[in-house]
């Protein structure tokens, strides 16, 4: 049986190691080791181990500086059970349902989104997540209308755009939308096929489907509700040569696909309804395919490239590369959002399951009371280090929130570029790992998790596509990969490095010498809970994984190319992206437990902080050991310790989630309930009994 002081010891000195190590490996012929703790002696252990947490303090923490405008948006929708999603709901029904969700929040509620999204777009993600919370389907239209096809317009286009657009799109008049993608081109946006060819006799543009591959596809907005599209298109400029006409590459154009009165298809315009998905069913995507459709010259968003009247191309960027790069650098921002509202879902699941998990009972010892399934270790090791994986991953989109709404201020080039790998890899990383957590709360509550009115079956089906869109996750890992040996180029070049990429300097240096075999064994609790190890160790196997990567793509592009060396070593680079992702990720999470001001909350969050710690470590053990980082002693300790802080964190796992602070009506009956017979009664009422 676990003590409830830690079960690791100081660190000693090599001799000292070594002939305790010598002792106890007798001892332990003599004395073989306690059974592993069961879970009742786990909770005796609880109740003598337990941190004392002020909730409201933390809570204050974790609810954020805009939680305001955010319980406006909750107690809004609480207030209106005529716009709450019922479970069951036809396809039509909920298009048109998160359409009226949309249309209250800006014209009854008064809660304007789209000024946020140039202004202060920390309040704008906040809303976004206040809303995805109410129903995904709505979230994500709030997305399409003001981040997708409203931000085209502004991030892209120029003051005219501005003028003529904004209050129509700010108060969903012209509900539009974003479409770039096409039926044989998603993720390569360079390979879009769609035309917008210059006519310098009418001053138009005439925008072209030059085959089926080129329809656009799967554009939110388009089925049913949008009154205009923003086009990616090649711009074709005439030219007095041969050819005809010259390719200036992928621009965007403001097309009006419906007639404002009538709300009819306009003439060229063709659009078809892509059906009914796994989830986000509120979301009308469609397809949209073009025949010789004329746009006013104007409507180029052109704050990239402009074509003048004589049809004459200018444009502040030299080369279509660069150009193309401007443009996707300001659509960034649909990825910091997504990331934050993930966090928003997986902080609602672990809600839902810790606090289900911490009143269902099944079993117990011998004519003795049921346990709580949170006992069993098995279900710890499901949900605590997702729990802390929750507060870690709240902290770093919290900083990519804070460093894009800077970028958006200052334009500076070094944060632009920062923003860019950082939004990709924890846009990747967070919705893979939430995506993966939801299956894993639904199976923790057991047949009731499997109950609609639980949320995690829609839960998983709407956030399920949030890895591909916006970027798909294993496309976006790699432009983290590309960049970080971009840096690694740098640093043997005598560069700088950006500011999220620092670190490699120093790791990089350990990495090329030898590790330590005297810490390699150290396994003192202080050691392994000192934010310097926990760091070193992740920033070491970055840094490993770093250098081989370069080594392995120089030996294999001699016979593969680029192109083929990079694929080559494709799941390696994968690795390599997501293990940076973490160490960032766990920087973020130490530097907001020491900068916390309240004692209590401080001590929880370091607490959840060395789980996150150890949990990854363990994940990669294997890494380590290999290379002889941590030596078998070490390894095993970090085990103990895992093991040891998911217990601890179960003993506050309560007000660890309280302090998210999730409002009654997002947690759904009955597992977000405080008490079972609350829950349980009302579970039994839902389902029609008296
Ligand atoms: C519900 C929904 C809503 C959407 N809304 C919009 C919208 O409003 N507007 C819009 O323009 N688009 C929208 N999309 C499209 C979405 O952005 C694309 O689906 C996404 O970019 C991925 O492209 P793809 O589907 O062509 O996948 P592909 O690019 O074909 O990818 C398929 C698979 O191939 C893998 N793969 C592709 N390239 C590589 C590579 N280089 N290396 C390794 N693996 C690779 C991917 O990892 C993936 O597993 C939406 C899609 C859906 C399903």
């Amino acid at each position: 049986m676990e003590s409830s002081s830690s079960p690791l010891k100081s660190n000693p000195t090599a001799e000292e190691e070594t002939s305790s190590r010598r002792i106890q490996r007798l001892s332990l012929h003599l004395n073989p080791p306690p059974s592993e703790n069961s879970a009742m002696e786990m909770a005796t252990c609880a109740a003598r181990a337990k941190l004392n947490v002020n909730t409201t303090q933390l809570s204050l923490l974790m609810r954020g500086k805009h939680r305001d405008i955010q319980e406006k948006v909750y107690e809004f929708f609480r207030s209106r059970p005529d716009l709450q999603t019922p479970i069951e709901i036809s396809t039509e029904k909920h298009r048109e349902l998160c359409m009226k969700q949309l249309l209250a929040l800006v014209r009854e509620a008064g809660i304007k989104a789209f000024k946020y999204v140039v202004e202060d777009p920390f309040v704008y993600f906040a809303i976004a997540e206040a809303a995805g919370s109410v129903d995904v389907s709505f979230g994500i239209k709030l997305g399409v209308q003001y981040s997708l096809w409203g931000g085209s317009v502004i991030n892209l286009g120029t003051k005219k755009h501005r003028d003529k657009y904004f209050d129509a799109i700010d108060n969903v008049e012209y509900p539009g939308c974003f479409a770039m993608t096409e039926l044989h081109h998603g993720s390569n946006v360079q390979g879009l096929q769609t035309l917008a060819t210059f006519d310098p006799l009418t001053d138009e543009f005439v925008i072209d489907t030059p085959n089926d591959g080129a329809i656009k596809w799967w554009i939110g907005n388009a089925a049913v509700h949008g009154k205009f599209a923003t086009v990616f298109a090649k711009l074709m400029l005439p030219t007095h040569d041969a050819n005809g006409f010259s390719d200036m590459g992928v621009h965007a154009f403001i097309v009006p696909i419906r007639d404002m009165e009538t709300h009819e298809t306009l003439p060229g315009v063709e659009i078809q309804d892509c059906g009914h998905k796994v989830g986000l069913n509120g979301v009308d995507n469609g397809a949209l395919k073009f025949r010789s459709v004329r746009i006013p010259r104007d409507n180029l968003l052109n704050r990239f490239g402009d074509v003048a009247r004589d049809g004459t191309y200018t444009s502040s960027l030299p080369t279509i590369n660069k150009r193309f790069a401007a443009t996707l650098g300001e659509l960034v921002g649909g990825r910091v959002g997504l990331a934050y509202s993930s966090v928003g879902i997986l902080k609602i699941a672990v809600t839902i399951a810790t606090r289900y998990s911490l009143f269902r009972q099944q079993f117990g010892p011998p004519k003795q009371a049921e346990i709580s399934i949170l006992d069993y270790q098995s279900q710890q090791h499901k949900l605590m280090p997702m729990l802390a994986s929750t507060y870690a991953f709240h902290f770093a989109t919290l900083l990519l929130v804070e460093k894009y709404s800077e970028m958006k201020k200052t334009h500076d080039e070094e944060l632009v570029a920062d923003v860019h790998a950082l939004s990709a890899g924890l846009k990747a990383y967070v919705t893979s790992y939430t995506s993966k957590s939801l299956s894993i709360c639904r199976e923790a509550c057991g047949g009731h998790g499997y109950a609609a009115v639980n949320r995690f079956g829609s839960l998983r089906n709407d956030h399920d596509i949030f890895q591909t869109f916006e970027g798909d996750n294993t496309v976006l890992l790699q432009q983290v990969a590309a960049d970080l040996l971009k840096q690694y180029k740098e640093k043997f070049k005598g560069g700088t490095l950006t500011v999220t990429w620092n670190y490699l300097r120093e790791s990089m240096n350990a990495y090329l010498s030898q590790p330590n075999p005297l810490t390699s064994r150290w396994e003192g609790e202080d050691h392994l809970r000192d934010p310097k190890f926990q760091l070193d160790a992740f920033r070491y196997r970055t840094s490993r994984l770093l250098q081989s990567a370069a080594v392995r793509l120089q030996k294999h592009s001699k016979n593969l190319g680029g192109f083929g060396a990079w694929n080559r070593c494709l799941n390696h680079l994968l690795t390599l992206a997501e293990s940076h992702i973490e160490s960032v990720i766990l920087e973020t999470f130490i530097n907001a437990v020491k900068n916390c001001p309240d004692a209590s909350s401080r001590a929880a969050l370091k607490l959840v902080c060395d789980l996150y710690a150890m949990d990854r470590i363990w994940n990669d053990i294997g890494t380590y050991r290999n290379v002889d980082y941590m030596a078998p002693n070490k390894a095993k300790a970090i085990h103990k310790l895992t093991e040891y802080l998911s217990f601890q964190v179960r003993n506050i796992t309560r007000e660890l989630v309280d302090a998210f602070d999730m409002p009654d009506h997002v947690i759904r009956a009955p597992i977000g309930k405080q008490t079972p017979v609350e829950a349980y009664s009302e579970y039994i009422q839902q389902v029609g009994f008296q």
